[in-house]
């Protein structure tokens, strides 16, 4: 009987009518489609873009060197090197992430206990050369400096849930 139905079904095109009808129902609805890139749809403030490393305000770098964020990366993505310097404070010598391995868990984030690492909101980008891929300390910095206001806004409205 359900073969017949759909025999039937078929032969009067019964599905293409109930697709029509579907369609005609949302015809005058208000469109969600974006024209990208010139509408951007809204960002979370816990968006996981792009990598930048902080300063403190006084111009110090957050990052201690403790490397807890290279241990929890499960990408194996991130590589510290680290001296200690002459006021007994240790810093980084060499901070590389490859974002080709990244995943943009976030974890290398959730782990610093100094809010160094972070990553923003930038998503677009692109290489042009092999090995651009690995971003170094001083990008890393620069992206903290420049993106500062942002990035402390965004982890002001997280503060709350964290
Ligand atoms: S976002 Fe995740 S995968 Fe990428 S560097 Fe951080 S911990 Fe590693
Ligand atoms: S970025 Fe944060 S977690 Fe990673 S080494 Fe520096 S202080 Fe530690």
């Amino acid at each position: 009987m359900q073969a017949v139905r759909e025999f039937f079904g078929t032969f009067m095109l019964t599905e293409l009518l109930k697709g029509m009808r579907l369609t005609g129902r949302h015809l005058f609805d208000d469109k969600y489609t974006l024209e990208y890139p010139e509408e951007k749809a809204p960002q979370s403030p816990r968006f996981r873009g792009l990598h930048a490393l902080r300063r403190y305000p006084n111009g110090e770098e957050r990052c201690i060197a403790c490397k807890l964020c290279e241990a929890v990366c499960p990408a194996l993505a991130i590589t510290i090197e680290s001296e200690q310097r002459d006021d007994g404070t240790r810093r980084t010598t060499r901070y590389d992430i490859d974002l080709f391995k990244c995943i943009y868990c976030g974890f290398c984030e959730e782990s610093c206990p100094v809010d160094s690492i972070v990553e923003t909101r930038i998503h677009e980008y692109h290489f042009e050369r092999r090995g651009e891929q690995v971003i170094h300390k001083d990008e890393l910095l620069a992206m903290g400096e420049k993106y500062e206001a942002q990035l402390a806004e965004d982890r002001a409205a997280d503060a709350p849930f964290r």
